[in-house]
């Protein structure tokens, strides 16, 4: 039997007043369509990155909604975790490729967490490609099987991606975040594009005290009452922690109280994070204000929570991304954000709310600096961020697009194509629903879309045909 991951309970009764109340209603009809459906989540790690931090709430919202939901974990060895890093890295576009051993120890590992699965589902989401080849060792049997891609693979080193291609075909839908990131000859005819969200009432993210976030920054050696910027990633080159570190040293030849916080999660699924960590250490040695924090210290939901809401700034310096739940946490929280321009930051930023997209150090340093000077500004950024995360980036949303999948998948035809009159139109560039009537909105061949913000409407004008190919709308 594959590992089970407890998950504890939720309830979606308790997102009321916190998440749009349209959501919650819409979660319930279509839940009620799936009662008794039993789904299973597969992935690689219970802690540490997004992937584990969505599943921890959306896997026991599906049980209080009368599904029969599980969370599994496959396992593996070092070699194992070694050739997936190198699978994702060659997916996101690093040339180095696997080796004929790697892709051998993934094949054979797959075999046997295969073997593994014994129960019998009626939905089976595979997340990334660390567990993929569990579908073609174990075979469909009757379940709808769904990949649920969470990282760009629109421009996939060619040997990665003919391996992993290969594995997908049997696969009856493939999710990614955003239609950017699908890969351009996926063996998959159904594309369904739906973005992560945060869970509002977690540990993480729920309310905090003023005195007790305070409490916690000094337990963790950050001093409350001076200026901090944050970035909380795994250590991971793409996420750019020491693009981060030249950042904070431009700025803080204005600030020279600055105070840098790094806080990184070692996640069971990536070696890399021990050589990353050990690089940022020596490049931190000398200065006392940056402070490097870890899961294995300590530092957990909560310090995150308080880091998060008591930073002046929260930087996001990725350099490649799959969409940075990390922006969204700290937007809820009110707190303006400096992030790069990747993968999903963008979409959680779109239209200039919440803070600033950067590219290069020296822009990451004058972005910073300027909030930092114009507190007031920074307020109303972050306020129109947590305004966009409440009506688009919350976990009832994220377990709606799910739900409407799986409904679409049994009934084997899509439903009707995407309006903007229809109280459940869909931006068809992000995939997000869209409610409000006065979204931005446009007609193409006849048929009228709507869009959650200027930049996806601007974005589907450039190109249309791209994302009316590809977005399937569910509802
Ligand atoms: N995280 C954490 N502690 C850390 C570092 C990260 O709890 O020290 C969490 C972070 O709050 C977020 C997730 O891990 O919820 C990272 O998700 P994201 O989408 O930003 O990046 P990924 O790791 O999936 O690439």
């Amino acid at each position: 039997m594959l590992q089970s991951v407890d998950t504890g309970e939720r309830s979606l009764e308790a997102y009321r007043g916190v998440a749009p109340d349209d959501t919650l209603a819409q979660v319930r009809i279509e839940a009620e369509r799936l009662r008794g459906a039993r789904v299973l989540h597969i992935n690689a790690t219970p802690y540490g990155g997004g992937v584990s931090e969505l599943l921890r709430s959306t896997v026991p919202l599906l049980n209080d909604l009368g599904l029969i939901a599980d969370w599994r974990i496959i396992s593996g060895d070092e070699a194992f975790f070694e050739a997936t890093k190198a699978m994702h890295n060659g997916l996101q576009g690093e040339p180095a490729g696997l080796t004929h051993g790697q892709r051998e120890t993934y094949l054979a590992n797959a075999r046997r967490n295969a073997q593994q699965l014994e129960e019998r589902y009626d939905f089976i989401f595979v997340h990334d490609p660390q567990p993929a080849a569990v579908l073609p060792f174990h075979g469909k049997g009757e379940a709808r099987w769904i990949w649920r891609c969470h990282i760009d693979t629109s421009e996939p080193e060619p040997g990665v991606w003919a391996f992993l291609r290969d594995l997908l075909g049997d696969y009856d839908a493939v999710i990614y975040t955003m239609s950017e990131f699908v890969a351009p000859d996926l063996p998959v005819a159904r594309v369904q594009i739906v973005s992560p969200a945060i869970d509002p009432l977690s540990p993480k993210n729920m309310e905090l005290p003023d005195t007790t976030s305070r409490e916690v920054l000094e337990w963790v050696g950050v001093h409350p009452e001076r200026p901090l910027i944050t970035q909380v990633s795994r250590f991971d080159p793409w996420k750019d922690p020491l693009g981060v570190i030249a950042a904070y040293r431009l700025v803080r030849e204005d600030v020279p109280n600055l105070q840098l916080v790094l806080a990184g999660s070692m996640a069971l699924d990536d070696p890399e994070g021990w050589r990353v960590y050990r690089e940022i250490s020596a490049e931190a040695a000398d200065d006392p204000k940056i402070r490097l924090l870890t899961n294995l210290t300590g530092v957990g939901n909560v310090e995150v929570n308080a880091l998060q809401r008591l930073s002046d700034v929260v930087v996001q310096k990725s350099l490649r991304e799959g969409f940075g739940l990390v922006v969204s946490e700290a937007l809820w929280k009110r707190t303006p954000v400096v992030a790069g321009r990747a993968g999903g930051i963008p979409l959680q930023m779109a239209d200039g709310v919440g803070g600033a997209l950067v590219q290069t150090v020296e822009q990451c340093a004058t972005e910073i600096a300027a909030l930092l000077k114009d507190p007031e500004r920074a307020r109303e950024l972050a306020e129109q961020g947590q305004r966009r995360i409440r009506d688009h980036f919350l976990t009832p949303r994220l377990v709606l697009d799910e739900l409407c999948l799986m409904s679409a998948l049994v009934e084997g035809v899509p439903r009707p194509a995407t309006d903007a009159s229809d109280a459940t139109a869909r931006d068809p560039v992000c995939g997000m629903a869209i409610t409000d009537p006065d979204a931005p909105s446009l007609t193409y061949n006849g048929k009228r879309y709507a869009f959650c913000s200027r930049a996806c409407e601007a974005r589907f004008a450039d190109r249309p045909e791209r994302f009316v190919a590809v977005s399937q709308p569910v509802v």
